[in-house]
């Protein structure tokens, strides 16, 4: 063990049970070794609703630290080691130009629904529950598209293109009935009278990893490892998603590693750090590739080093807290509670 990790450890023993240390998948494994709770978004948003530590250090990125502090108790404190830690594809929804756009929307009269994926600002999460929307994740998109529809005349998916669309895809809705959004001008750009023709309109939005993996990446790697299974992660491209054998969330590619058989090799597309892991984690069991290598420089920002100042400053009580603007708490909390709701209704 490293100095670092040995300084943590004796930390967390003194903290005891006043800290939490959640860590998301795509966390290096330095600093997931000393993770209470690991997890994709949906995973840690409801361990997270059940913590009594009094201290939730979040290892992620932003959006993850604000939804853990909408959803902690009276007294907690939620503490990101890397305050600087900003998901790209997050920041593509302005929270002024989401509510410009669902008003231009709702002027004809039609009940648009929006659908906000777990990867907004907990403001444009505010914006959706007040429009009467939700939050969903990768691993509940489908269900929660599902709920959406049923609420209203069409729906507002945000902010990743890729995952509404390959949701889109997988309950049968063609590509005709989706549009997606040109969002410049201040929302005012799209044509509002097509628009409202559509069952399904997309936010431009992407993820700064699962982008740049490209249908020639699956090509090249079924010439070279023709026997491979291949998984992807849905923020990949359509086209991606359907030359994969396999699409799903986090939770789902680590169980198709998982499950693996003994032998096989199996390609997953998706951040790079999890793939590693589950390289090392499995390699008596199968062979496990990248489909291309990409890190996720936001997910890369908290190191060891952050989370031994975090716990030193939660030591000192100096640590600074993630915090939600009252004006947002309601609406946004409504936002998320309707995906938890939803979801353990629907057993998912
Ligand atoms: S992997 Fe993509 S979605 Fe996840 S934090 Fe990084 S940029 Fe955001």
């Amino acid at each position: 063990m490293t100095q670092t990790a040995t300084a943590i450890e004796a930390l967390k023993k003194q903290l005891g049970s006043s800290l939490c240390i959640a860590g998301h998948h795509y966390q290096h494994d330095a600093v997931i070794r000393h993770c209470d709770i690991t997890g994709d978004s949906l995973e840690l948003a409801r361990r997270v609703a059940a913590i009594d530590a009094q201290h939730i250090v979040f290892c992620g990125v932003h959006f993850m630290a604000e939804s853990a502090a909408l959803l902690a108790r009276a007294g907690q404190q939620v503490h990101l080691p890397a305050e600087d830690a900003h998901c790209v594809m997050a920041q593509m929804t302005p929270a002024s130009l989401v509510r410009a756009v669902l008003m231009r929307l709702h002027t004809a009269g039609k009940k648009i629904v929006p659908l906000a994926y777990v990867n907004t600002p907990v403001a444009v999460k505010a914006v959706v529950g007040e429009f009467g929307g939700a939050v969903c994740t990768s691993a509940n998109a489908t269900a929660m598209l599902r709920w959406a529809f049923e609420q209203g005349d069409s729906v507002l998916f945000l902010p990743d293109a890729n995952l509404g669309r390959n949701t889109a895809r997988a309950l049968g809705l063609n590509e005709a009935a989706c549009m997606t959004l040109n969002i410049r001008k201040q929302g005012e750009a799209f044509p509002l009278a097509e628009a409202l023709q559509k069952q399904l309109l997309l936010w431009p939005g992407c993820c700064a990893v699962h982008a740049k993996i490209h249908a020639e990446h699956i090509a090249a790697l079924r010439l070279a490892h023709p026997q491979a299974h291949i998984v992807v992660h849905p923020e990949c491209a359509p086209d991606v998603v359907a030359a994969a054998d396999g699409a799903g969330s986090t939770t789902y590619l680590i169980n198709a590693v998982r499950q693996a058989p003994q032998g096989s090799t199996i390609a997953v597309g998706t951040e790079c750090s999890l793939v590693d892991r589950l390289r090392r984690e499995y390699a008596q069991q199968c062979t496990v590739l990248p489909v291309r290598r990409i890190q996720c420089s936001d997910m890369a920002k908290c190191t060891e080093e952050k989370l031994l100042a975090t716990l030193q400053q939660v030591q000192n009580n100096t640590a600074p807290c993630i915090t939600v603007p009252k004006a947002q708490q309601q609406s946004a909390k409504v936002a998320l509670e309707r995906m938890l709701d939803v979801c353990a209704r629907a057993g998912e």
